[in-house]
Protein backbone atom coordinates (compact mmCIF):
# COMPACT_ATOMS: atom_id res chain seq x y z
CA UNK A 1 0.00 0.00 0.00
CA UNK A 2 1.78 3.14 -0.74
CA UNK A 3 1.01 6.62 1.27
CA UNK A 4 -1.14 7.75 -1.26
CA UNK A 5 -4.25 4.25 -0.78
CA UNK A 6 -3.42 4.54 2.71
CA UNK A 7 -4.94 7.69 2.56
CA UNK A 8 -7.65 7.54 1.24
CA UNK A 9 -8.87 3.96 2.86
CA UNK A 10 -8.18 6.33 5.96
CA UNK A 11 -10.69 8.76 4.98
CA UNK A 12 -12.99 6.15 3.80
CA UNK A 13 -13.19 4.63 7.42
CA UNK A 14 -13.77 8.14 8.57
CA UNK A 15 -10.05 7.94 10.26
CA UNK A 16 -8.99 11.51 10.64
CA UNK A 17 -5.31 12.21 10.30
CA UNK A 18 -3.75 15.70 11.50
CA UNK A 19 -0.32 17.13 11.61
CA UNK A 20 0.32 18.80 15.08
CA UNK A 21 3.73 19.47 15.17
CA UNK A 22 7.02 18.68 13.36
CA UNK A 23 6.87 14.92 12.76
CA UNK A 24 3.78 14.44 14.84
CA UNK A 25 0.99 12.98 13.13
CA UNK A 26 -2.57 12.24 15.43
CA UNK A 27 -4.64 10.38 14.25
CA UNK A 28 -8.88 9.76 15.90
CA UNK A 29 -10.48 6.86 14.92
CA UNK A 30 -14.19 4.90 16.25
CA UNK A 31 -12.60 1.32 17.60
CA UNK A 32 -12.14 -1.02 15.34
CA UNK A 33 -11.48 1.33 12.20
CA UNK A 34 -7.66 0.90 12.13
CA UNK A 35 -6.70 -3.12 11.98
CA UNK A 36 -2.94 -3.68 12.35
CA UNK A 37 -2.19 -3.55 8.90
CA UNK A 38 -3.23 -0.28 8.77
CA UNK A 39 -1.49 1.13 11.47
CA UNK A 40 1.29 -0.58 9.71
CA UNK A 41 1.13 0.83 6.91
CA UNK A 42 0.57 4.37 8.73
CA UNK A 43 4.29 4.06 10.45
CA UNK A 44 6.26 2.99 7.32
CA UNK A 45 4.55 6.00 5.27
CA UNK A 46 4.46 8.74 8.59
CA UNK A 47 7.04 10.84 6.70
CA UNK A 48 5.74 10.99 3.38
CA UNK A 49 2.30 11.39 4.83
CA UNK A 50 3.71 14.56 7.05
CA UNK A 51 4.92 16.06 3.69
CA UNK A 52 1.66 15.88 1.61
CA UNK A 53 -0.76 17.05 4.53
CA UNK A 54 2.17 19.91 5.21
CA UNK A 55 2.52 21.88 8.25
CA UNK A 56 -0.86 22.50 9.86
CA UNK A 57 -2.60 19.91 7.59
CA UNK A 58 -4.84 17.00 7.89
CA UNK A 59 -6.84 14.35 5.99
CA UNK A 60 -10.20 16.15 6.52
CA UNK A 61 -8.31 19.90 4.82
CA UNK A 62 -7.20 17.73 2.10
CA UNK A 63 -9.59 15.50 1.03
CA UNK A 64 -13.22 16.51 2.44
CA UNK A 65 -12.23 19.31 0.09
CA UNK A 66 -15.05 21.28 -2.35
CA UNK A 67 -14.27 20.41 -6.02
CA UNK A 68 -13.92 24.12 -7.76
CA UNK A 69 -15.37 22.11 -10.85
CA UNK A 70 -18.36 20.83 -9.91
CA UNK A 71 -18.86 21.74 -6.13
CA UNK A 72 -18.68 17.90 -5.22
CA UNK A 73 -17.12 17.77 -2.01
CA UNK A 74 -14.68 14.68 -1.54
CA UNK A 75 -11.47 14.40 -3.04
CA UNK A 76 -8.95 11.26 -3.86
CA UNK A 77 -5.48 10.99 -4.17
CA UNK A 78 -2.95 9.74 -6.51
CA UNK A 79 0.52 8.55 -6.28
CA UNK A 80 2.52 8.81 -9.27
CA UNK A 81 6.63 8.80 -10.06
CA UNK A 82 8.15 9.70 -12.85
CA UNK A 83 11.58 11.00 -13.66
CA UNK A 84 12.41 10.04 -9.90
CA UNK A 85 9.79 12.38 -9.05
CA UNK A 86 7.10 11.43 -6.59
CA UNK A 87 3.42 13.34 -7.57
CA UNK A 88 0.72 13.42 -5.51
CA UNK A 89 -2.70 14.12 -7.33
CA UNK A 90 -5.47 15.35 -5.37
CA UNK A 91 -8.54 14.33 -7.74
CA UNK A 92 -12.43 14.85 -7.68
CA UNK A 93 -14.29 11.62 -6.51
CA UNK A 94 -17.30 13.21 -8.92
CA UNK A 95 -15.79 14.77 -11.95
CA UNK A 96 -11.80 13.04 -12.02
CA UNK A 97 -10.44 16.84 -12.41
CA UNK A 98 -7.33 17.18 -10.47
CA UNK A 99 -7.73 20.18 -8.07
CA UNK A 100 -3.76 20.28 -6.86
CA UNK A 101 -0.38 18.62 -7.82
CA UNK A 102 2.40 18.17 -4.88
CA UNK A 103 6.01 17.08 -6.09
CA UNK A 104 8.31 15.45 -3.64
CA UNK A 105 11.72 15.12 -4.01
CA UNK A 106 12.35 11.27 -4.75
CA UNK A 107 14.37 11.02 -1.71
CA UNK A 108 11.86 13.20 0.65
CA UNK A 109 10.85 10.31 2.35
CA UNK A 110 13.56 8.98 3.60
CA UNK A 111 14.93 12.03 4.96
CA UNK A 112 14.36 13.17 8.56
CA UNK A 113 10.83 16.02 8.47
CA UNK A 114 12.91 18.75 9.54
CA UNK A 115 15.27 18.38 6.41
CA UNK A 116 12.45 17.84 4.13
CA UNK A 117 12.44 20.36 0.87
CA UNK A 118 9.25 22.14 0.78
CA UNK A 119 6.31 20.78 -1.55
CA UNK A 120 5.94 22.39 -5.26
CA UNK A 121 2.18 23.56 -4.55
CA UNK A 122 0.55 24.08 -8.01
CA UNK A 123 -2.83 24.81 -9.19
CA UNK A 124 -3.89 22.81 -12.08
CA UNK A 125 -6.74 24.59 -14.18
CA UNK A 126 -9.32 22.81 -15.87
CA UNK A 127 -9.04 21.51 -19.19
ZN1 LIG B 1 -15.36 17.80 -9.40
Amino acid sequence: MNAATLLNELYSREVALLVVGPNRLRFEAREHSLNEELLLNLREHKLTILAILGKEGSTAKLLGRRCPFCLHVGMKIEETRKDELQYFDTRCTHCDEIVETLVADAMAAEMPVHELPDFCEQEVSAK
